[in-house]
């Protein structure tokens, strides 16, 4: 099988690449082994930390000066700008609706009722302010994942009159028995039933009639926003979704509708696989073999890492060394391993920035020499620290863009 770029990893940075390559009417296949980190997150994606636009272009200058190894920093401040837009544009076709933008950065509210500054959050996320208003925080009986008492004490804080509830919804009771089921998945499939949208709606009509918003768990709307959009049509004030502990029905979202784009484009999805051979000529990727095709090796013009960070196992540490395990690439330089962490577990963490090196095109290097045709994008890069810069989800869109542009560049498309 030949193809114009073969991507290893098909979460967010993986798939938003793979569709700006096949829109240019590239050949490409993603080798996806699992769950990616979408599946465990909020579900907005993230830019930088910053509350507006003029505080975005101060942060990205800052990054340039302080952390010049930082891919926004190597990209170059307009372009990161250009990219983030182009990405917005890239999920809005892909039928994902999403608030916020460059234009719009906001703070929505996390599940512990603080104030986040983000990039895009999915419709139904609630956002500030919410000082002065009358919010209901409903959790549900027996639901581990989420604790509206939490919530409503930073919401108090920040000037709500908020109010920690629960509601009962009986008809959950099959899942309840089990705790290892009470999940937000499953209940999402129960609740998603048009069956069961009434009892939802009845319970929570009395609550909506002496508050201004109600916030929920994000618990329904595994594949569409259909009850969301419906609920909101007949209750008497907005109804809200907060993510969850993991797994993240948004999140879930979001990867099915890049995923089905991708196929739909024309893109070859290899799910369950993972690279098990590559063959190098010339200082490039030549083939790579995967474990389920083995006896067929995908021949490739270019090759993309975006294997995730330590969670997905695109980064793997050893007792004193850090490695990326697919074609193993130099990864950033690190201290002793007891300089790895900082004993306050609140503070910033060294470990977060480690990852693969690149140049300003994202391209790759082994023992120090880069290789032409590989591109590393998303979590597997060094020099960013996603929670303490509030960058993970913008440097994934932002870097996948990059690439896809070299890459079609090159390839004769226009990206
Ligand atoms: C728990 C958690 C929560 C987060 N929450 C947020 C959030 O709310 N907002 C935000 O902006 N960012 C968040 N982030 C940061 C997040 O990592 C990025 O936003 C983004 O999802 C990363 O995308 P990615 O495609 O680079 O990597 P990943 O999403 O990690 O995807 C990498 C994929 O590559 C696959 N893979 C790895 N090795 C191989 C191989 N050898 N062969 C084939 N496939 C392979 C993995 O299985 C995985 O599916 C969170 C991260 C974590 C870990």
């Amino acid at each position: 099988m030949k193809f114009d770029t073969l991507i290893v990893g098909g979460g967010l940075a993986g798939l938003l690449c793979g569709i700006a390559l096949t829109q240019q009417g590239l050949r490409c296949a993603i080798i996806s082994r699992g769950q990616n980190g979408l599946h465990f997150s909020s579900g907005s994606l993230d830019l930088l930390d910053a509350a507006c636009p003029d505080e975005l272009a101060a942060g990205l200058s800052v990054l340039e000066k302080k952390y010049p190894q930082h891919p926004y920093s190597l990209i170059g401040a307009d372009q990161v700008i250009e990219y983030a837009r182009q990405a917005e544009k890239l999920l809005a076709s892909c039928g994902i609706a999403m608030q916020g933008g460059t234009e719009q950065l906001h703070a929505r509210v996390t599940p512990l009722g603080s104030l986040k500054n983000t990039w895009l959050s999915p419709e139904e996320a609630p956002v500030g302010p919410v000082a002065g208003q009358r919010i209901a925080v409903i959790g549900i009986s027996g639901f581990p994942d989420f604790q509206a008492h939490l919530a409503a004490p930073a919401l108090r804080q920040a000037g709500a009159l908020a109010d920690a509830m629960e509601i009962e919804l009986p008809q959950l009771d099959g899942l309840r028995d089990n705790a290892s089921e009470f999940r937000s998945v499953n209940i999402a499939r129960l609740l998603d039933e048009k069956s069961q949208w009434a009892p939802l709606l009845a319970a929570l009509q009395p609550i909506a009639a002496r508050y201004d918003r109600l916030l929920f768990p994000a618990c329904f709307g595994l594949q569409n926003q259909q009850l969301w959009r419906w609920l909101n049509e007949q209750l008497p004030c907005p109804l809200e979704l907060l993510p969850t502990m993991p797994p993240s029905v948004p999140g879930i979202r979001m990867h099915a509708a890049l995923q089905r784009n991708f196929v739909k484009l024309g893109g070859t999805w290899l799910a369950g696989d993972e690279v098990s051979h590559i063959t190098y000529a010339d200082a490039r990727v030549a083939s790579v073999s995967t474990r389920n095709h083995g006896d067929v090796p995908l021949q490739t013009r270019f090759a993309v890492l975006a294997s995730g960070s330590f969670f997905s196992g695109g980064l793997v540490a050893g007792r004193s060394d850090v490695c990326e395990p697919v074609f193993n690439l130099d990864v950033t330089a690190l201290p002793a391993r007891s300089g790895w962490y900082n004993a306050d577990f609140f503070d910033t963490q060294p470990w977060q920035q480690c990852g693969v090196k690149t140049d300003g095109s994202l391209r790759g290097y082994r023992n120090s020499e880069p290789i032409d045709n590989l591109y590393a994008i998303g979590g597997v890069l060094g020099g960013f620290d996603a929670i303490d810069q509030g960058c993970g989800g913008g440097v994934s869109a932002v870097t996948a863009l990059h690439a896809a542009r070299q890459i079609s560049a090159l390839a004769g498309g226009e990206a």
